[in-house]
């Protein structure tokens, strides 16, 4: 199921068919809780009266054309702006600026620039996430320039590549933030872990890695082993709650989310909005097969 589902992620007739169907709206709305920065801007602002950091991410990823990128970073921009004063992080991914159009990475490399140099001057932080391995070695090589203007840029690394443990090594540097999650796409058998105990075994060596680094490590999961099991690595590491933080999906489990509250620790949603929501919609679909479930049942009650 995961297979079939993360294929048709990518595929643009099925794509047609989801968002022609006004049913599945609703059952978008419970991971992605907008189309608008102002969506996103009311999202944010009752997270953190809780207590809950964000990082928002505009929709979008595999555009086509220069156009496209262009609106993505004028979105990015927008929302920044609007959010001005807010201590947020966004969330960008490489191929909705153009790192997949012919000369993608120096397209790629200036709009992340665009979108830094504003961040920065509104006092908010970037995040660089991770697509399929295709990307990996571009994006780490974008994520290092961004660096030497925006020390605080965030790498995003996936358990599930077997690459993973060395690109850890290299990256728990002084000051890097480092997101680590499991891995969202359909990978071959080549470069990536297939079944879950190898990755969630991955995940731990990667994670001990970075709690005994000099990085900050994102420990994005909402897996309830890795939690105790991350908690425990960053208490051997000598790490206070300050020195990392957990990050989970918008939608995926308020349960979770009060658990990290009533411990204090240190807690990040991922937030997105936007319209083009179907690539990001699937992988969570993919995720648990008991979404896919409430998916249908929902369309069949209608
Ligand atoms: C903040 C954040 C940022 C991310 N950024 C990236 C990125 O840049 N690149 C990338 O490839 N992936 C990214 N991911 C997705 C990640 O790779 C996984 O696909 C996703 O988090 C599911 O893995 P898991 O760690 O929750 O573990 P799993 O083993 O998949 O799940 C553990 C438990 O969590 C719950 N759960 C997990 N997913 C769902 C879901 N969709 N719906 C309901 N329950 C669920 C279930 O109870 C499940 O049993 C990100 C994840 C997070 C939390």
């Amino acid at each position: 199921v995961r297979s079939a589902l993360l294929a048709a992620s990518r595929s643009p007739r099925i794509r047609k068919i989801v968002e022609a169907n006004p049913l599945v709206r609703p059952v978008v709305s419970r991971f992605i809780p907008g189309t608008t920065a102002d969506d996103a801007l009311a999202v944010t602002n009752s997270l953190r009266e809780q207590g809950i950091m964000v990082t928002i991410d505009h929709l979008g990823e595999d555009i086509t054309d220069l156009g496209q990128a262009n609106e993505t970073v004028e979105a990015y921009v927008r929302l920044l702006k609007l959010l001005d004063g807010n201590p947020i992080d966004v969330s960008v991914k490489l191929s909705a600026i153009g790192q997949t159009l012919p000369d993608g990475e120096r397209i790629a490399l200036d709009n992340a620039r665009r979108i830094s140099e504003v961040a920065a001057s509104v006092g908010a932080t970037v995040t660089i996430d991770m697509e399929d391995h295709t990307l990996t070695d571009r994006t780490l090589d974008i994520v290092r320039e961004l660096r030497k203007d925006f020390p605080s840029t965030g790498a995003v690394l996936q358990a599930y590549l077997k690459r993973t443990e060395q690109d850890c090594r290299e990256l728990a540097t002084e000051g890097s933030r480092i997101r680590l999650c499991k891995g969202a796409y359909k990978e071959p058998e080549s470069v990536a872990y297939q079944g879950k105990p190898d990755v969630d075994a991955s995940y731990v060596r990667c994670l001990k890695i970075l709690m005994d680094g000099q990085g900050y490590p994102m420990v994005a999961t909402h897996d309830p082993r890795l939690i105790p099991i991350a908690k425990e690595l960053a208490a051997q590491a000598g790490r206070a709650t300050a020195d990392y933080e957990f990050q989970m999906l918008y939608g995926i489990n308020p349960v979770l989310e009060r658990h990290f509250q009533a411990n204090h620790d240190q807690l990040r949603l991922y937030l997105p909005y936007g319209t083009e929501w179907y690539g990001y919609f699937m992988r969570r679909l993919a995720e648990r097969p008991a979404n896919l479930m409430f998916f249908l049942r929902s369309l069949a009650s209608r």
